[in-house]
């Protein structure tokens, strides 16, 4: 499940289906991105994508109790 980020230059699908003042650099790679407001994240899904990888999915639902 590799798939190539493309040049930075090219703007995070998600910054083209939000509200065009919700969109904002990638904290990573300053790619432009849906930052801003409800479903808004400080990363692009390219720089998330191995973020996500390293935390987990459930990051903030983990059972401590296990
Ligand atoms: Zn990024």
């Amino acid at each position: 499940m590799t798939t190539p980020a493309p040049p930075v230059t090219e703007p995070d699908p998600s910054a083209l289906t939000c509200p065009g003042d919700q969109v904002g650099p990638c904290a990573a790679c300053q790619r432009k991105t849906h930052k801003y407001g409800r479903g808004g994240c400080p990363l692009c899904q390219w720089c998330m994508a191995p973020a996500r990888e390293k935390w987990g999915p459930g990051v903030r639902y983990i059972n401590t109790r296990s």
